[in-house]
């Protein structure tokens, strides 16, 4: 059963795929990013987010533990200092980072 902060987070990826602000597709289609590049803090769906590559400095996060290692969209390999965000289509966060679409692993 999900948590109040995975359907959250879960809602907040849907809007932004429904309304076509996740880009990762169209730029993969066009040739215009590489299969799986990092998602520097300028991207325009990472500002949205409020993502930031070190979480302590992520304006928004009150839960002191939350990092993408610790996100439900989070794929990365446990220790690696990277790995891929499905709300980012897939493109590498840093595991020490957070965006506000963050959802507590299950
Ligand atoms: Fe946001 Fe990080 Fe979770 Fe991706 S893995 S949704 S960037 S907190």
């Amino acid at each position: 059963m999900a948590n109040a902060s995975q359907r959250d987070g879960r809602r907040r990826f849907i809007r932004l795929a429904v309304s076509g602000f996740v880009a990762a597709p169209f730029a993969l289609a066009t040739g215009t990013a590489r299969a799986v590049d990092a998602v520097p803090e300028s991207d325009p769906t990472a500002a949205a987010l409020g993502y930031k590559v070190d979480a302590t400095k992520a304006a928004g996060r009150t839960d002191k533990s939350a990092t993408c290692a610790t996100c439900n969209f989070f794929s990365g390999k446990s220790g690696a200092p990277d790995g891929p965000c499905s709300v980012f289509a897939g493109r590498l966060v840093s595991a020490k980072g957070w965006c506000s679409a963050y959802a507590k692993k299950g």
